[in-house]
């Protein structure tokens, strides 16, 4: 099961893929997670992307390309993966293409979650991030057992330096013009699976497995 989830920043594309990790134990594989783990570290890939996120662009192809070639690569994606912020950019979906071929392998679904932009800007600015497992929480809508606490690893919860009203606005822009196209792309080729991402976590997953089984 090779899978794509695509939609603006905000529309529970983590919140979802985390979930049918769970249930498929096939890997999230999400390029937003992996560059923020590189600036964490100071590596020179965080270094080069540091900026971009901070400023809600996106990080230049080549960089983020390259990082999923490495990334398909490794054993816990042979059963499959679930692709999380990735591809953004019609190149990117193009070189996606070429990587799975060489792979002997092809996308199977593209879930987009649809969400409105005010909502969007509700969910974003009031994200919770665990440091430690990535576990996503929302301040009203999803908030944790107890506040800053994450209920899976008792990890410290933190907010997300992009997710400032500002740089959401910017980060939804780039949405809609450079990753918003890939919609039409992947219809093309018949692999677009629209869920309504409104309403609650639970019904939106219940879905998903729906189209999926
Ligand atoms: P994405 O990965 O698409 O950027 P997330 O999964 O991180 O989005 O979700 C963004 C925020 O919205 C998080 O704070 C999350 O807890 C919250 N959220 C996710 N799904 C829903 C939902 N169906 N209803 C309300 N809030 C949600
Ligand atoms: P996300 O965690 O998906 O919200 O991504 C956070 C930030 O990481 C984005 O605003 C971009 O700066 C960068 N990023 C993540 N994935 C990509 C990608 N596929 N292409 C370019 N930049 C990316």
């Amino acid at each position: 099961m090779d899978l794509i989830f695509l939609g603006p920043p905000g529309a529970g594309k983590g919140t979802q893929a985390k979930m049918l990790v769970e249930r498929y134990g096939i890997p999230q594989v999400s390029t937003g997670d992996i560059l923020r783990a590189a600036v964490a570290e100071g590596t020179d890939l965080g270094k080069k992307a540091k900026e971009y996120m901070e400023a809600g662009k996106l990080v230049p192809d080549e960089v983020v390309i390259g990082i999923i070639e490495e990334r398909l690569k490794q054993s816990d994606c042979e059963k499959g993966f679930i692709l999380d912020g990735f591809p953004r950019t019609v190149p990117q979906a193009e070189a996606l293409d070429k990587v799975l071929e060489k792979m002997g392998r092809k996308i199977d679904h593209v879930l987009t979650l649809d969400v409105p932009e005010e909502e969007l800007i509700r969910r974003l600015t009031g994200r919770r991030t665990c440091k430690k497992c990535g576990a996503m929480y929302h301040i009203i809508f999803n908030p944790p057992k107890a506040e800053g606490v994450c209920d899976k690893c008792g990890g410290e919860l933190y907010q997300r330096p992009d997710d400032n009203e500002e740089t959401v606005r910017s980060r939804l822009s780039v949405y809609e013009q450079q990753t918003s196209p890939l919609i039409d792309f992947y219809e093309k080729k018949g692999l677009v699976r629209k869920i309504d991402g409104r309403g609650e976590i639970k019904e939106i997953f219940d879905q998903i497995v729906k189209i999926l089984e």
